[in-house]
Parts: C-alpha cells; sequence; structure tokens
C-alpha cells in the first residue's frame, strides 16, 4: 500500500506485519509490568502518533495518553542537538506512573532531555518505551525499558517518522537514499 509514487522507489526496511507482532509484544509486556495500574503514556510528537495509537490498543490494562511536542531535527535528516518544548503536557504528573513513547531513539538527546524535564515534576515512576531504535546503545545514562526493534543507523522514514513531513503515512519502515 503505497500511496506516493515515489515512495516506492524507497527500500522497505522493516514490514508492516514485523512492526506489528513487535507491538502486541510490547504491548504484552507493559501490560504485565502494570498489571495493576493506569500508566500514562506520553508520547513526543509528531512521529509518535502510529506508535502511541498501535500501542495504546495493545495494552490490556487502561492507560491514559497526553502528548508533548518537541523539535530537534527541524526539516533535514541531522539532528541540531539543541531540543526546544514546543508543546508541553496539560496535565499534572505527580504521583502518576508515566511511559514515555518515542518513536525512534538515536543519540539518546532527546530522551534525557525528556526523562529531566519530566522527573523534576515528581511522577511515581517513570519509564521508556521506544518502537525502533538505531545501532545498540549500550552507553545510554538510562535505561531504554522497552524496545519494539534495533535497526542500523540508516536514516528512516514511514510508521510516523518523516523526512520533511513526508512519509509518515507508510505502513511499513523504510529507508531514505
Ligand atoms: P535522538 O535525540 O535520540 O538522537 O533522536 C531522537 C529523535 O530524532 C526522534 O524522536 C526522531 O524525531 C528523530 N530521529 C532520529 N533518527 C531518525 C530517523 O532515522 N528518521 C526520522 N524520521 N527521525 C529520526
Ligand atoms: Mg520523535
Amino acid at each position: 500500500m503505497v500511496r506516493y509514487k515515489d515512495s516506492q522507489e524507497l527500500p522497505v526496511l522493516v514490514e508492516e506485519p514485523v512492526i506489528r507482532e513487535a507491538v502486541l509484544r510490547l504491548g504484552r509486556d507493559i501490560s504485565q509490568d502494570y498489571a495493576s495500574k493506569t500508566p500514562l503514556l506520553i508520547g513526543v510528537l509528531k512521529g509518535c502518533f502510529v506508535f502511541m495509537a498501535d500501542l495504546a490498543r495493545a495494552l490490556t490494562v487502561p492507560c491514559e495518553v497526553e502528548f508533548m511536542r518537541l523539535s530537534s531535527y527541524g526539516a533535514g535528516a541531522t539532528s541540531s542537538g539543541v531540543i526546544h518544548v514546543i508543546s508541553d503536557i496539560q496535565t499534572s504528573i505527580s504521583g502518576r506512573d508515566i511511559i514515555i513513547v518515542e518513536d525512534i531513539v538515536d543519540s539518546g538527546t532527546t530522551i534525557s532531555f525528556l526523562m529531566e524535564h519530566l522527573i523534576s515534576h515528581s511522577p511515581a515512576s517513570i519509564k521508556v518505551c521506544t518502537m525502533f531504535l538505531k545501532g545498540s546503545r549500550a552507553n545510554f545514562p538510562f535505561n531504554l525499558d522497552y524496545v519494539g526493534m534495533e535497526i542500523g543507523a540508516e536514516f528512516v522514514v514511514g510508521y510516523g517518522l518523516d523526512y520533511a513531513e513526508q512519509y509518515r503515512f507508510l505502513p511499513d519502515l523504510r529507508v531514505l537514499k
């Protein structure tokens, strides 16, 4: 299912059914770990919107959702390294069990920033769930609690991820050539 002629030219890295399986596994793991809780999923827009919707529906525990908007990449394919909060969460997270939901973790800069930002609001707990992890990042200063799958270092699009706002709608993950 490809809706842009030029999307067809992008090689598929992860097929849709493989993504679906990984999301279901994350849903099972999180549901087990939060058996008697109602986690607050905090998604990082815009990239998380597809994954967040699939993950929330893969849970067998109730959850609430909030969204933040950060920017680090601007319109390009390389990180500027500077993160801005464009839109903050609109609810109190004090005493809540937070799960940060990210589309993809690369250097870890975004997640580190977010952890620091959210921890200052005294949640009961805070964990990280990312659909994709670029390379194996063993030396992060924090734990990635839930990882959908590890991929290579290529710049990828689809499943919510964009290049200059294109390709977010692709149901699979593709490599931007
Ligand atoms: P980090 O701060 O971990 O280096 O980068 C995380 C953020 O960069 C992600 O939330 C995502 O917005 C963006 N990003 C990192 N790698 C990719 C990629 O391969 N494709 C796209 N579209 N965005 C990426
Ligand atoms: Mg993101």
